[in-house]
């Protein structure tokens, strides 16, 4: 009756929604610092174009995302027909491996990743090989090792989550020499907007045109602060785009979320005061932190891993309990640690008080 893979796969399981926490334990107020959302509202612009785009949501949507794949190619000096638009760049990770494995292909991932990765691979019945982190770096060698002849995709997250580190571009570079044009390297770059202003980033839109085998993923769930609209792209070769397009659903991305994503791009000053904000708050973290004695990883993303010794369960149970979700990291095989979105001020400084109470 059932697709048996189905059976080995653990669901993922998200940050607990806010309302959520607050009916079950009876609290006002919550924080939630646990899905790496953007803590700020979307800009006045985002929110005239949605009052706009409601207006005519009993149309369906533009399936080809016509403005919006204008604009960005623009903007990227693409041909439009390297772009592919997804309900989150979540369903990118799902197209791309329906179109790209059958059972018994093998995916190559880090570890520890994000798990859609090895959860979207095992519905499709593909097999997984994990190659472990070096002190949350990727190693880059080991998985050009791993890879064999039933190897169909690699994911790279760019900087990943949750390790929160990037892959500098002479690395990226090397590692993509090494790999056969039949393998496809996915390149998750779902936190690019904190991490590209490192003078080493990789400038993967550039090797796109040397390798027809990188995808790179992008989203507006995490700067861009649309989450909830789900909306992210792709980047790559037009025959590439062309085979991950077979298996789109025909009206996948929503005119809201069209709407929504254009007037982003058209407001970046907006969402550059916005990126800037995050950048003081990571620094916060780290004063705080440091001042508390607490070991934390440092990160070029807007979460931060931070180690809280072997009860970091308990430690995120207890925090719940004081009206705040962050991400017990034991189900990533990180024992020690928890993992905190980067929130507003407000949000941080009682993130702090709240976890010397605790600690
Ligand atoms: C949050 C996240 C995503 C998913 O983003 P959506 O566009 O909201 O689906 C993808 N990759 C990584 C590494 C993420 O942390």
């Amino acid at each position: 009756m059932v697709n048996k893979h189905l059976l080995k796969i653990k669901p993922y399981q998200p940050g607990r929604p806010i309302e959520e926490v607050k009916r079950e334990l009876g609290l006002k107020d919550v924080v939630k610092l646990a899905s790496n959302e953007n803590p700020y509202p979307p800009s006045p612009k985002v929110i005239q174009a949605l009052h706009q785009a409601a207006r005519g949501v009993n149309r369906y949507p533009d399936g080809g995302c016509y403005y919006l794949r204008r604009e960005m190619a623009r903007r990227w000096k693409l041909d439009p027909r390297q772009l592919i638009f997804a309900n989150g760049s979540d369903e990118l990770i799902i197209m791309s491996l329906r179109a790209l494995t059958e059972r018994g292909d093998v995916v190559i991932t880090a570890q520890p990743t994000f798990m859609i990765y090895a959860i979207a691979s095992k519905v499709i019945g593909a097999k997984i090989k994990t190659v472990p982190l070096r002190s949350f770096h990727y190693d880059l060698d080991g998985m050009a090792a791993a890879v064999s002849a039933r190897t169909r995709v690699i994911f790279i997250g760019n900087p990943d989550n949750p390790g929160g580190q990037y892959i500098p571009k002479k690395q990226i570079e090397r590692f993509l020499k090494k790999i056969p044009k039949r393998v496809a390297v996915f390149m998750d770059e779902a936190y690019y907007e904190y991490a590209c202003q490192e003078r080493d980033y990789p400038d993967t839109v550039k090797l796109v045109k040397r390798y027809p085998n990188v995808i790179i993923s992008r989203t507006f769930s995490k700067m861009y602060g649309l989450a909830g609209l789900r909306i992210g792209y792709g980047i790559a070769n037009p025959k590439m785009i062309d085979l991950i397009s077979r298996v789109r659903e025909p009206f996948n991305v929503n005119s809201l979320a069209q709407a929504a994503a254009l007037a982003c791009v058209r407001d970046r000053s907006y969402y550059r005061g916005v990126a800037r904000k995050i950048e003081r708050q990571r620094s916060y973290f780290y004063r705080q932190l440091t001042g508390l004695g607490v070991p934390f990883v440092q990160t070029y993303t807007n979460f931060i891993l931070i180690r809280v010794g072997n009860n970091a369960r308990d430690l995120a149970k207890r925090l719940l309990h004081r009206g705040i979700i962050v991400r017990d990291m034991t189900v990533w095989g990180l024992q020690d640690y928890i993992r905190v979105t980067i929130g507003t001020q407000t949000e941080n400084r009682k993130f702090i008080k709240v976890l010397k109470k605790s600690i």
